[in-house]
C-alpha cells in the first residue's frame, strides 16, 4: 500500500467503482445535453442512455449483497449488458448504419435466459466470464464501426478507437482471469490490485469515451459546416469560393514546377431561354444534369466548381492546350446530345479555355483570360470551345522570344509559357 510521510492511502475498490458510477451517470448527462444541442446526432443521445443504463447497472449489482435478493444482480448485470448494447448501437447510428434491435437486446437476453441455470446463478466466476464476454463483443463491434468510419477526415476519430480496443483487451484478459479463481468476497481482497486495476480501467474508458464522443460528434458538425461553406447547394459540386481556395495554390504550384495548367470556363448558352419556356425548375435540373456530366469528366486532382448563375469553372493541371481542347469537346457534345425530357428549347454550352502563363500567374488573371476567350465563343455563334487568343514561343539560338498574341490559332500551336 502506498504510504506517504507516515499516512496509509487505501484504494478502496467500492470507491473506485462509486466514482465510476458517478463519472458514468456525469458523461451520460454531458452526452444527452450535447445531443440537446445537436438533434441532428442521435448517436449522442444513444451514448447518452448508454452510460446511464450502465451506472444504473452498477448500482444494481452494488446494492445486491449476500443478503439481498438475487434478481438485483440479475436485472443489474442485464442493464449493463444492454448499456453496451446501446453503445454499439450509437456507433452504428454516428456511422449512418442501420441499428439491429434484436441485436442490441441479445446480450442482455443471454444473461437473463443464462440466470435461469442454476449452476450459473450461484456463481460468481461465471457472471464475471459471461459479462465480460457479452461486453467485449459489443465493444468490438463499435471498433469496427469506428475503424469503418464514414469521415475520413475525422481526427478523433483514430483515439477514440485506440481507447475502445484498449477498453475491449481489458474485458477479455478478465475472462481467463476470472475462470481461473475461485471467486468469493475473501479472495477479491487478495486480489484487491487487479480488481482496483480492472475498476480504474473503466473509470478511464467511461471518462475518456464520453469525451471523445462529444468531440467526435462536434468535430463531424464542423466538418459539415465546413463542406456545405464550400458545397453549391444545388449541384453539389465546389462553389466559388472553394474553387479559389483550392484552386489558387494548385495553379501557383503547377506555375512553380513549370507544368501545364489550363482553365476552362462553360457558360450555358441561352439560358435565360431555358428558365423563360420551362420554367425556373427546369433550369435547375439543368444545371444538375450539366455538373454531373461535368464532374464525371474529370480526374481526381482536377478542380471543378459552379463559380457563378450558368457558370462553372475546371483547372486542370499537367494538361497542355490540345488536351483541355479534347475534353471541352467532349463536354459540349455530350451537353448538345443529352435529351431532357419535356425541355422546349435547345441546351448548348460555350466554353473558354486560358493557359497558365506569365499573364496569368494567378487563378483571377486566368479566369478573366478564360472570360475573353469564352466571349469570343459567343461572339461566334455558341455552342462551341474557344482557346484563348495563342501566344507564340520561338527558341532563337537558346532564348525564348514570345511573339504577339495572335487571334484565330489553332491548339496545335499551343505553347503554355513557363512561369
Ligand atoms: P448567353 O448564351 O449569352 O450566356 O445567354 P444566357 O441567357 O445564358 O445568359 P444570361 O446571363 O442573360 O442569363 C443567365 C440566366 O441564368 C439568368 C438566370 O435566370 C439564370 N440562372 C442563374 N442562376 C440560376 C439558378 O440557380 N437556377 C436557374 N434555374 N436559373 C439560374
Ligand atoms: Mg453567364
Ligand atoms: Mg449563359
Amino acid at each position: 500500500m502506498p504510504s506517504l510521510a507516515g499516512t496509509t492511502f487505501l484504494i478502496d475498490p467500492p470507491t473506485v467503482c462509486a466514482v465510476t458510477v458517478f463519472v458514468a451517470l456525469i458523461g451520460g448527462l454531458l452526452l444527452i445535453l450535447a445531443w440537446m444541442q445537436n438533434r441532428s446526432e442521435p448517436a449522442l443521445a444513444l451514448w447518452g442512455l448508454g452510460y446511464l443504463l450502465g451506472s444504473l447497472g452498477v448500482v444494481l449489482m452494488a446494492l445486491g449483497g449476500p443478503a439481498s435478493p438475487g434478481w438485483l444482480i440479475c436485472i443489474g448485470n442485464a442493464l449493463i449488458c444492454s448499456s453496451y448494447g446501446t453503445m454499439w448501437a450509437g456507433a452504428r447510428s454516428f456511422e449512418g448504419r442501420r441499428i439491429r434491435i434484436a441485436l442490441v437486446a441479445a446480450g442482455a437476453a443471454v444473461w437473463i435466459l443464462a440466470w435461469q441455470f442454476s449452476g450459473f446463478s450461484q456463481s460468481v466466476r461465471l457472471h464475471v466470464v459471461l459479462l465480460s464476454g457479452i461486453c467485449a463483443v459489443y465493444v468490438l463491434l463499435g471498433a469496427r464501426e469506428v475503424w469503418d468510419g464514414r469521415d475520413p477526415d475525422l481526427i478523433s476519430r483514430w483515439p477514440t478507437l485506440a481507447v475502445v480496443l484498449i477498453h475491449a483487451g481489458f474485458l477479455l484478459a478478465r475472462i481467463p482471469y476470472a475462470a481461473s479463481l475461485p471467486l468469493t468476497p475473501i479472495v477479491i481482497e487478495a486480489h484487491r490490485t487487479a480488481v482496483v486495476i480492472l475498476a480504474f480501467e473503466a473509470l478511464f474508458a467511461a471518462f475518456s469515451l464520453a469525451f471523445l464522443r462529444v468531440s467526435m460528434a462536434k468535430e463531424r458538425a464542423e466538418l459539415q459546416q465546413r463542406k456545405a461553406a464550400s458545397t453549391d447547394a444545388l449541384t453539389g459540386i465546389a462553389n466559388r469560393r472553394s474553387f479559389f481556395d483550392v484552386g489558387a495554390p494548385m495553379l501557383e504550384r503547377a506555375i512553380a514546377d513549370r507544368r501545364p495548367a489550363a482553365l476552362l470556363l462553360f457558360d450555358l448558352d441561352r439560358f435565360k431561354e431555358v428558365n423563360d419556356t420551362n420554367g425556373h425548375e427546369a433550369g435547375d435540373d439543368v444545371l444538375i444534369r450539366f455538373s454531373r456530366q461535368l464532374a464525371s469528366r474529370m480526374r481526381p486532382g482536377d478542380v471543378c466548381a459552379r463559380i457563378g448563375g450558368e457558370e462553372f469553372a475546371c483547372l486542370l493541371v499537367d494538361t497542355t492546350m490540345s488536351a483541355a481542347l479534347q475534353v471541352a469537346e467532349r463536354i459540349r457534345n455530350r451537353f448538345a446530345a443529352t435529351v431532357f425530357a419535356g425541355l422546349t428549347t435547345s441546351t448548348t454550352v460555350s466554353v473558354g479555355i486560358a493557359m497558365a502563363g506569365e499573364s496569368g500567374r494567378t487563378l483571377s488573371a486566368l479566369l478573366g483570360r478564360a472570360d475573353r476567350a469564352l466571349y469570343r465563343a459567343k461572339a461566334e455563334g455558341r455552342n462551341r470551345v474557344a482557346p484563348e487568343p495563342l501566344v507564340l514561343v520561338e527558341k532563337n539560338g537558346g532564348e525564348a522570344t514570345r511573339l504577339p498574341a495572335l487571334e484565330g490559332r489553332t491548339a496545335a500551336f499551343a505553347a503554355p509559357l513557363a512561369g
